[in-house]
């Protein structure tokens, strides 16, 4: 998979791309992340990227030109159109769901605003699909880029050491992950659950499961709708809203 972020910041992504879990990933080839300055591409001969919005308002607005032309550019170098997400507060917001079905693509582009925005007509021509990272305004669409980046590369086969590194955390299939521990067994007067240190797996597992479903009803309980639950999940939720209910 290739990733492509059209940014006025490529530095401020750099960094994030280059270290830890993604930036071994694109050492060794799995992926590949780029960042296009958008600036490189105005035509402006003070080197402007940003006038002041038509009909009057605050701040400044990111113009067409330098946008459509850096996606030329790289469609050009593609020798194809990729998948480009305008990163936006009034987008879809980013779900686990979407990053895993975004994985498949092979060419991902991902534009980040700064300022008030951007001229809505460069929008319309270019962009696919917007995402939000949630229901707040950012000053640029860095951060949000690289969280969508990161969320969606760790999906990538062979950018974790196997699919069971993502498949049982948080959102993969609706619940919340399950408490976890380390060494040492004790630590601050507090042992580690006893069933931990069993070795009975079916006993280790049933007890994973009913700490993720404990979690979820407890912080997330809007999340079971849409989770895929057994017969016995079901059973195990109950009791728990049963005891819950007696102890008001
Ligand atoms: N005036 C815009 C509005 O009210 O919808 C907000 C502009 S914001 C200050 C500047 C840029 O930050 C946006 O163009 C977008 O790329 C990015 N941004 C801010 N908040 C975001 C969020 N929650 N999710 C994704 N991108 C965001």
């Amino acid at each position: 998979m290739r990733i492509d972020i059209l940014t006025l910041f490529p530095e401020m992504c750099e960094h994030v791309y280059s270290e830890s879990i993604i930036g071994r990933a694109v050492s060794a080839g799995i992926i590949e992340v780029h960042a296009h300055n958008i600036r490189d591409y105005t035509l402006d001969k003070h080197n402007r990227v940003d006038d002041s919005p038509y009909g009057g308002g605050m701040g400044m607005l990111m113009q067409a030109q330098p946008i459509y032309d850096c996606y030329r550019a790289l469609c050009g170098e593609l020798g194809k159109k990729p998948h480009l997400i305008y990163l936006s507060p009034q987008g879809k917001v980013l779900t686990q769901q979407r990053a895993k079905e975004l994985a498949a693509e092979e060419n991902l582009a991902l534009l980040c605003g700064h300022y008030e925005g951007v001229d809505e007509r460069v929008l319309e021509e270019i962009v696919d699909e917007e995402i939000s990272i949630g229901d707040y305004v950012l000053t640029g669409g860095e951060l949000p880029a690289l969280v969508l980046m990161d969320c969606v590369a760790r999906m990538v086969e062979g950018v974790l050491p196997n699919e069971e590194a993502y498949a049982r955390e948080s959102h993969y299939n609706g619940l919340l992950e399950h408490p976890q521990y380390t060494k040492p067994f004790c630590w601050n007067g507090k042992e580690v659950p006893a069933v931990l240190v069993s070795g009975h797996h079916a006993n280790i597992e049933a007890w994973k499961r009913e700490q993720s479903l404990r979690r979820t009803l407890e912080r997330r309980p809007e999340l079971l709708a849409q989770a895929e639950l057994t017969e016995k999940d079901n059973e195990i939720l109950h009791k728990m809203r049963m005891s819950a209910d007696n102890l008001e």
